[in-house]
């Protein structure tokens, strides 16, 4: 399979610029073979961009891509080898989704005999062996996106390119395929670049999440690593911090690892070493209702919200402030509670900083590999 056919894919400070537009600026990441890459971050913050970019659709503006020695930004979308799946799927409406599957191979006048065993192949693959001969308008959603993938990897391609695959399905379909594009990214030894603003979707697939805004890289890791340690407010408001508070960061004596937080009428103590003008960021199901001795914070329930397995409840702790917590107790509008805040939940964030020159936002590996 020709997946193993690279080692890494580099993107080398990838500019592209739409008249006064900066929709990608001195883009930096590399890709390794086999990796799952999500690219996350709200409407316009460039991931399409970045996405055309990989393929040919885009040329850029400054900066190269490199796979392994070879540069390829100049190549047209055809030469580079790579897949593309989109959202609206774009399959062939006239065609059956064995003509559509086949379609790539036949432009690259593969022999019938080889087209008809790849095509089997394929649709045994995403399970529709019994569908070949349906028209896309005879499948459901999930299906034709299921196809739209099968022609993709059909071409065996060397890097798989998906735009928001997803978002048209409902919710529980898109669970199920995100279990599926799972699965094909590991059994085909695939390298997925995946653009989504869910941050649910991208924690749950990827090994590398990438987040960008105004066309930035924010954070490059680990997705565990992204969710607990967010390198700013921004990633940190993305990811569901959800409480985030605009507080002063001053010394706790006796303990210099220690910040004493004040503001919007509320005290705390976190880790770290930030002074001054300060965001705070803290994710719902960071705190717990309850006294522990430290952080305490009464408070009376405003709104609670059944999630299911838990519910997310707003605390207002005086006039101007308000927290957000999901807790598994049940309580009611009008209890009075105490809200603890745990030291290592509490994210502080020097206000004012840019966080596009955050040294976080680099992406380690690509670092590494060209100092
Ligand atoms: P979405 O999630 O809404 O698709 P995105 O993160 O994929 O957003 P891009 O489509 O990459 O964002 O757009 C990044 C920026 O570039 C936006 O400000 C957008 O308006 C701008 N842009 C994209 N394509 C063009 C174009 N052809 N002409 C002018 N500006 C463009």
């Amino acid at each position: 399979m020709s997946a193993l056919a690279f080692t890494k894919l580099e993107l080398a400070a990838v500019s592209r610029q739409f008249k006064g537009v900066t929709a990608l600026a001195d883009f930096s990441l590399t890709i390794r073979n086999g990796e799952f890459v999500a690219l996350l971050g709200p409407s316009g913050c460039g991931k399409s961009t970045t996405l055309n970019c990989l393929a040919g659709l885009l040329p850029l503006t400054a900066g190269a891509i490199y796979l392994d020695d070879e540069r390829v930004d100049l190549l047209p979308p055809e030469r580079r080898g790579f897949g593309m799946v989109f959202q609206n799927y774009a399959l062939f409406p006239h065609m059956s989704v064995r003509k559509n599957i086949a379609f790539g191979l036949q432009m690259q006048r593969v022999s019938r005999h080889e087209i008809v065993r790849k095509v089997d192949w394929a649709l045994d693959l995403i399970h529709l062996t019994e569908h070949g001969d349906k028209r896309p308008n005879q499948l459901s959603g999930g299906q034709q996106q299921r196809v739209a993938i099968a022609r993709a990897i059909v071409m065996e391609p060397k890097l798989v390119l998906m735009d928001e695959p997803l978002s048209n399905l409902d919710a529980k379909l898109r669970h199920e395929m995100r279990t599926e594009l799972r699965r094909l990214h590991r059994e085909l030894n695939l390298t997925t670049v995946y653009v989504t603003h869910d941050q649910e979707e991208a924690l749950s697939l990827a090994d590398r999440l990438v987040v960008l805004r105004n066309g930035r890289m924010q954070q490059a890791g680990a997705p565990e690593e992204v969710y607990a340690r967010p390198a700013n407010a921004f990633v940190a408001d993305f990811m569901g911090y959800r409480n985030q508070l605009s507080m002063v960061a001053g010394p706790v004596e006796g303990d210099p690892t220690l910040t004493r937080l004040s503001g919007g009428g509320i005290e705390l103590v976190a880790n770290g070493t930030v002074r001054g003008q300060a965001t705070v960021a803290i994710r719902p199901d960071g705190l717990t209702l309850g006294r522990t001795g430290v952080n305490d914070i009464p408070g009376v329930v405003r709104t609670v919200e059944y999630q299911g397995r838990d519910y997310e409840i707003e605390i207002e702790v005086n006039e101007t402030t308000s927290l957000f917590a999901r807790i598994n107790q049940r309580v009611t509008a009008g209890d009075q509670v105490v809200v603890n805040v745990p030291r290592d939940h509490v994210m502080v964030y020097a206000a004012g900083a840019d966080p596009e020159a955050d040294e976080s936002r680099r992406d380690p590996i690509h670092e590494r590999e060209t100092v």
